[in-house]
């Protein structure tokens, strides 16, 4: 069925492991709604480099994103590709924030800007006559992508904004983890301080969207662990796509069941099907030296306080 009009798109905004991965695998499951995985990612990894995709299959041999590519250009071989990953790498960066948000302040800007919009939005567009759903799930995180998507023609923005706490986060970028979808090559870590600064910078900034007109929810992801169900109604509401309790049946307790989807990019959880069961990982609160854990808590104050990690987490 050809559907018009805008196409609803709820963005997962904040920093890289507050748990939007799985919160968006869980949220793609829901009928109705489609998880693309991190489409920032689409050119450079997906059409540019063919990796794998959240079906296991290599981009190029995935049916969904073949059939995305045709509907939105006749084949990714009609579109050039050094040209789209130049878009993205000269707008979707947290350092143009200033003009993403006036981009009349550059006409260069404003070109690529208008270029890089025009190649997404038909982008969005094939995603959903593709794959029939109602809402797309893009977990791409960065703020630089939902103040971009905010350009983007014909894309009704909501903003789920993940947090979790800053040590459980900096703890995180700091361990060693072997990316299945790579095999076995690590993930990116950062050191503890880089990465407190980065999750005071991301969270505000994708705060920030509120003051520009953005629709937008707040989710930690420790109330998401404590009381899955409760949270996605809760998000559902938000949204306006309330959903009947047997649709939501995958949704335990205590775990989520998954089937596979078409993630173009995102943190190996991606890969896991079946049942997933859902447990904070406090590891921090033992393997982080004080000292550490001291200077994250001085960083990240600010948002310590914001986002309510001063009261005991799973409570309200
Ligand atoms: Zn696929």
């Amino acid at each position: 069925m050809t559907q018009s009009g805008a196409v609803p798109v709820v963005f997962l905004g904040g920093h890289g492991r507050s748990g939007s991965t799985l919160f968006s695998r869980v949220l793609g499951h829901v009928p109705g709604f489609w998880a693309v995985g991190e489409l920032r990612y689409l050119w450079e990894q997906g059409v540019r480099r063919g990796r794998m995709c959240g079906c296991s299959l290599r981009f190029h041999d995935c049916p969904f994103w073949s059939d995305v590519g045709k509907e939105a250009f006749g084949g990714w071989d009609q579109v050039d590709v050094g040209e789209a990953v130049r878009l993205h790498r000269t707008i979707e960066r947290n350092r143009y924030l200033p003009l993403l948000v006036a981009p009349r302040a550059s006409t260069p800007f404003r070109r690529r800007l208008d270029r890089y919009a025009e190649l997404m939005g038909r982008v969005y567009q094939a995603v959903r006559q593709v794959s029939g759903c109602e809402v797309i799930v893009d977990s791409s995180k960065f703020p630089s992508s939902a103040y971009f998507l905010r350009h983007v023609p014909d894309v009704d923005l909501r903003v789920v904004h993940l947090v979790r706490s800053s040590h459980g986060v900096c703890y995180s970028w700091s361990k060693k983890v072997a990316r299945a979808d790579r095999g076995g090559r690590p993930m990116a870590r950062h050191p503890p301080t880089r990465a407190a600064l980065e999750w005071v910078g991301f969270n505000f900034a994708t705060d920030a969207l509120r003051a520009l007109g953005v629709p937008s929810t707040l989710l930690r992801y420790e109330d998401f662990v404590a009381r899955p169900r409760a949270e996605v109604e809760r998000v559902l509401r938000f949204l306006e796509r309330e959903r009947r309790a047997e649709e939501l049946s995958f949704i335990g307790e205590e775990t989520v069941e998954l089937g596979s989807d078409h993630s173009v990019a995102g943190n190996p959880v991606r890969l896991r099907v079946g049942i997933e069961h859902l447990r904070l990982d406090e590891e921090w609160r033992t393997a982080l030296p004080p000292r550490t854990r001291r200077m994250v808590t001085l960083l990240t104050a600010p948002g310590i306080a914001r986002y309510g990690y001063l009261r005991p987490v799973g409570r309200r």
